[in-house]
């Protein structure tokens, strides 16, 4: 867990508005099976069009390269 609580208690999916929960480097919601990756360790990227399929994310091992 890298995200604070406090973030995290006030994070929403952008796109149904749902509970999100964070999995490695991934904020993910289960209903979108979208997953937005979390930028140096601490800044959810919570843009739709940057969000990769939970799919992709699972496969990566929820991790990835991307920087702020
Ligand atoms: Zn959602």
């Amino acid at each position: 867990m890298s995200v604070s609580k406090e973030l995290m208690n006030v994070l929403a999916c952008p796109k149904c508005k749902g509970d999100v929960a964070e999995n490695g480097m991934f904020i993910n919601c289960g209903k979108c099976k979208l997953s937005y990756p979390v930028l140096d360790k601490t800044v959810p990227d919570m843009l739709i069009e940057d969000a990769w399929p939970l799919s992709k994310a699972r496969k990566a091992g929820f991790r990835h390269t991307l920087k702020l």
